[in-house]
């Protein structure tokens, strides 16, 4: 048998922007349409095999309202990665992401691994599936402003869809492939 390698991960990021439905999403392979909001975190854990190598994601799932976030570093102080997480629709949601970034490389450790991901992709595809460039897009942050702060800032990033699936295994894989060997 492959050894497994442990790794904690935290999510952060604005209430709302999709953190517990991408973990949903990749723990379960599920959508719920109205998700109830997180009060403080939750835990989970899933198994993610990368080649040879199994790594066991053990997942603190933060709030983001305001009122919890000074419980953040308690999450992230031990994590070995970090998923940020914003509404590709939601400027101030774009706005807090570059903050948690910023705290993330002030306060953690630093070795994490840090993965930015614009979420609710689906909301910008039109009924033939591709992305709509029509003036009516909801999309509010460009794919170049997430790549450009993520270039910056030397981390991971991905644009994901919790609803339809859309890219949500690549960034666990795309975190797993980056964790140095322990
Ligand atoms: P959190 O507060 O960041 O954990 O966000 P939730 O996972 O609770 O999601 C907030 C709302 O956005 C819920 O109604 C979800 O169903 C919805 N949602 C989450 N991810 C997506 C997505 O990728 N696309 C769409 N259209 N809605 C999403
Ligand atoms: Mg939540």
């Amino acid at each position: 048998p492959n050894p497994t390698t442990s790794v904690k991960l935290v999510l952060l990021g604005e209430a709302a922007v999709g953190k517990s439905s991408l973990v949903l999403r990749f723990v379960s392979n599920e959508f719920q349409e109205n998700k109830e909001p997180t009060i403080g975190a939750a835990f989970l854990t899933q198994k993610c095999t990368i080649g040879s190598k199994v790594i066991k994601y053990e997942i603190w799932d933060t709030a983001g309202q305001e009122r919890f976030a000074s419980l953040a570093p308690m999450y992230y102080r031990n994590a070995q990665a970090a998923i940020v997480v914003y509404d590709i629709t939601k400027p101030a949601s774009f706005i807090k992401a570059r903050h948690w970034v910023k705290e993330l490389h002030e306060q953690a450790s630093k070795d994490i691994t840090i993965a930015l991901v614009g979420n609710k992709y689906d909301l910008v595809k039109n009924d033939s599936g591709e992305e709509d460039d029509s003036e009516n897009s909801l999309r509010k942050v460009s794919i170049e402003e997430g790549q450009n702060l993520a270039d910056e800032e030397g981390i991971l990033f991905f644009e994901t869809s919790a609803k339809d699936g859309f890219n949500v295994n690549e960034v666990f894989i795309g975190i797993g492939n980056h964790i140095p060997e322990s």
